[in-house]
């Protein structure tokens, strides 16, 4: 299922050691979205093959990968273990934003050790990009002294907030303005919600995070006072392909299981084989994607074109796993009932206005 043919040369972490990390992290994967429980001797051995250097600069003890390189992983990773890999692209997205910003003191204090395990970071800027924008009042109200700034209110999505020893979040000045912080956990005023209890994902252990006048030292600060400080510096950004490759592995997997079934059901060939050509085309897009190949003539190469199919396929593909494991599939802890639930997930995970404008088209079928 690996099809390296997407890529334009082998991946450098490609072999036995990646393979055999894939086969841990598939072997337990029914358990921890059964227990909901973090799964930390799963990053445990995402350190031990190097995986928590991808996005951090050499200099800093990282391996930097080229984007493509990184979807590649990511995609391979949600294959084996969706809950495991997005708790990943949480903390990735975390140390994305840390590597990116011009605080170098900070980058040499804290990102070697995010490399090697030793500290754990996650990302809770939902409130500055697609959670609450609704709302007149921010989440998170930013108030600056000379030397500090001072943090009101509340983070509503944070995952694997329990474990975290930074949070990068956002707040919002009086005039509008925005800063970007990674935040110290054990700072007086922070206060973890019990994580929610959701659909699926539990064993991201995702809550919310109170903050009532939590005084933050500016060396903490990564960006601004800026306005929209999310589109100031790098990180994988809301409804990228960096998102769209979870929702990708998860489609490589139900259709592992559909071929598995239509092996012995040819009845299942007539569905399995468009299901698979359709994949195999996202792949290939989402590849050249990754790599920079859009152009203003290629509107099949935007993140929003192929996140929107992305998230189109894996509902489609789930629901044809249950359909065609019945009853059996129906039960609690089989890969289709599992993979349906997942689906869902991305119909909310860093999903912008107009991918769920589409997806609520689509099933009105409105066709554009
Ligand atoms: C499992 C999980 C893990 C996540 N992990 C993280 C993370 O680690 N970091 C992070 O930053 N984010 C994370 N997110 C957040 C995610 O990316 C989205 O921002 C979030 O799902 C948006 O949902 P919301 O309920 O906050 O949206 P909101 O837009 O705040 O909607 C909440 C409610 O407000 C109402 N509403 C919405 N829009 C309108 C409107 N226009 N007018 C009136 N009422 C409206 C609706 O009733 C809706 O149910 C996570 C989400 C999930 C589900």
């Amino acid at each position: 299922m690996t099809q390296p043919e997407f890529l334009s040369q082998p991946a450098p972490f490609d072999g036995p050691a990646f393979e055999a990390l894939l086969s841990d992290l598939s072997r337990r994967a029914a358990e921890v979205d059964q227990q909901g429980s973090w799964p930390e001797w799963q990053l445990s051995r995402l350190a031990e093959e190097d995986v928590l250097g991808w996005v951090i600069p050499v200099e800093y003890d990282g391996s930097e990968l080229d984007g493509e390189f990184l979807i590649f992983g990511y995609e391979r990773l949600a294959t084996a273990c969706l809950t495991t890999t997005f708790i990943l692209t949480q903390r990735n997205g975390a140390c994305q934003r840390i590597s990116g910003c011009d605080n170098d003191d900070l980058k040499a204090e804290l990102l070697p050790d995010l490399v090697a395990g030793r500290l754990f970071a996650t990302v809770g800027v939902s409130h500055l990009t697609t959670s609450r924008q609704h709302l007149s009042r921010p989440a998170v109200l930013a108030t600056e002294t000379d030397d500090r700034f001072i943090l009101n209110g509340q983070i509503p999505w944070v995952t694997g907030a329990k474990f975290a020893d930074y949070v990068v979040t956002g707040g919002t000045c009086e005039d509008g303005q925005q800063i970007l912080i990674a935040l110290p956990t054990s700072l007086p005023g922070v206060t973890m919600e019990e994580p929610a209890s959701l659909l699926a994902l539990n064993g991201s252990q995702t809550g919310s995070i109170a903050l009532q006048d939590i005084s933050v030292d500016r060396r903490f600060l990564l960006a601004g006072p800026v306005k929209g400080v999310m589109q100031q510096g790098q990180g994988g950004g809301t409804g990228s392909v960096a998102t769209s490759s979870l929702a990708v592995g998860l489609v490589g997997r139900s259709l592992a299981h559909l071929m598995r079934e239509s092996d012995r059901r040819p009845d299942l060939t007539e569905v399995v084989e468009p299901f698979a050509d359709e994949w195999s085309q996202l792949r290939a897009d989402l590849y050249a994607s990754a790599r920079g190949e859009g152009t203003a003539t290629t509107p099949h190469l935007t993140s929003e074109s192929i996140r929107q199919r992305a998230n189109s396929l894996a509902l489609r593909s789930t629901q044809a796993l249950l359909a065609a494991t019945k009853g059996a599939g129906f039960v609690s802890g089989h890969p289709a009932e599992r993979g349906i639930r997942e689906a869902m997930f991305f119909l909310v995970w860093s999903c912008p206005q107009p991918i769920v404008s589409a997806a609520l088209r689509e099933f009105a079928c409105l066709v554009d």
